[in-house]
């Protein structure tokens, strides 16, 4: 397996580039919308039966007309050059992945059963695909794209040594123009499928941005605010202009921006937490919440702003890239069971603290809520990856965990605290 990262960088275009950029964005935009139509029409004629005269915009197709798959379309662009010449100003292989990307759209629809591709709009087309380099395309501050000639860019971060430039895309912003440049490695990083070192629950929610076992708690999310006043009051100047007019058009743009700020800065924070956990533990474990689900209660506006789906991904990814273990959970009643003698504590939302009459835990001391659930969390995934291997057995799996909890009650360390302890040493490789 090989190793692929996305490194984003900002180009600056000058004004004839942007100009031709903007112009490739257009024509790709029409080239989507005319496969997609040819798409359409096809499925429609399929729908109407042969014989009949169609009423309703149906329009038939002969039947021996192959559907139009991508090779068939691809196989096309030459001849439509011919009619269209135009086309032939983009970069061919920048138009058959533009073909691509509809046929990826479509196939995620089939397996799917939703999300059928749409027609885009004007300058709803926001990004090109360059898929093969010849040979290294930067030069330090420069990038050398086809048929565009050589792009500066801010080279913020270095390409890794053994890294080739695979492919690399070209996305229009509010904020400007940025190229997401995708480098590929034969490095193999090992799969880490052993719990190793130290453990790590985490539990995130709105309260809290994040818990972990190790009762550390980040705060977060609220900075925020600030931010969200100011996209809040551009909105309302959006709302007060005439539409289609070159006011509302600059208010628009002013929008986007400070949506796309909010975006990065959500990004960049999340990268930061990723990084910040994997310096506290080595084998790290999540709950497997769907969070889409979880934005549509009541909280939603404020789920969606956290971003819990996206911190997982980038987790996940942080964990790979640095060689630690990363486990789902069931989420299940995280919240309402006793992380040292596992039973149950209802809790309400309002009670910010940890207490067991059962066995004592936090009765002493103050457990803050989510700290007790992070801790859960790290209990579970320890079973379900060390004692749920030996197969079969885990009915009596609880059962086990619970006597050894209560033995170590019994010694006065809580069970959290006792089993990072039970292996040490972190796998090495080399990057
Ligand atoms: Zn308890």
């Amino acid at each position: 397996m090989t190793l692929t990262l996305n490194y984003t960088y900002r180009i600056y275009p000058d004004n004839k580039q942007e100009a031709i950029l903007s112009e490739w964005l257009e024509i790709c935009r029409r080239s989507y919308n005319y496969a997609l139509r040819e798409l359409k029409d096809w499925i429609s004629s399929r729908k109407c039966l042969v014989d009949r005269c169609s009423l309703e915009s149906e329009y038939i197709m002969a039947a021996s007309y192959p559907f139009p798959s991508y090779h068939q379309q691809q196989n096309q662009l030459p001849k439509a050059k011919k009619v269209y010449p135009e086309l032939a100003k983009v970069p061919s292989q920048v138009l058959q992945t533009n073909v691509r990307r509809l046929h990826d759209a479509w196939d995620f629809f089939r397996n799917r059963g939703f999300g059928f591709p749409r027609f885009k709009k004007y300058g709803q087309m926001k990004s090109l695909l360059f898929p093969q380099f010849k040979s290294n395309p930067l030069t330090g501050w420069q990038i050398k794209l086809p048929k565009l000639g050589k792009v500066q860019i801010n080279l913020h971060r270095p390409i890794p040594d053994g890294f080739v430039i695979k492919q690399v895309r070209v996305i229009k912003k509010a904020k400007g123009w940025f190229a997401v440049v995708s480098i590929q490695s034969d490095i193999i990083l090992p799969e880490i499928e052993i719990l190793f070192g130290h453990f790590l629950g985490l539990d995130v929610g709105l309260s809290s941005y994040l818990a972990t076992s190790d009762n550390y708690v980040e705060k977060g999310r609220k900075f925020f605010k600030s931010e969200y006043r100011k996209l809040k009051l551009l909105q309302h100047r959006l709302s007060r202009k005439d539409k289609r007019s070159k006011n509302s058009e600059k208010a628009r743009k002013k929008v986007e921006k400070q949506h796309n700020h909010i975006a990065f800065k959500r990004k960049d924070y999340q990268f930061k937490l990723a990084h910040k956990i994997c310096d506290m533990g080595d084998s790290i474990f999540m709950e497997d919440i769907d969070f889409r689900t979880m934005a549509k209660g009541f909280l939603g506006k404020h789920t969606l702003d956290a971003g819990f789906g996206q911190f997982r991904d980038i987790l996940k990814y942080v964990c790979k890239v640095r060689g630690k273990y990363f486990g789902l959970v069931d989420h299940r009643g995280t919240s309402q069971t006793c992380p040292n003698c596992r039973a149950e504590v209802r809790k309400t939302l309002s009670d910010r603290l940890h207490v067991c009459h059962e066995c004592g835990y936090g009765v002493d001391y103050p457990v803050d809520r989510d700290v007790a659930s992070a801790q859960e969390v790290c209990n579970r995934g320890i079973e379900t990856t060390t004692l749920g291997l030996r197969e079969k057995e885990t009915v009596c799996q609880v059962e086990v965990s619970g006597v050894m909890s209560l033995d170590n009650w019994r010694r006065g360390i809580p069970l959290w605290a006792g089993i990072s302890r039970r292996e040490s040493g972190s796998p090495t490789h080399n990057l």
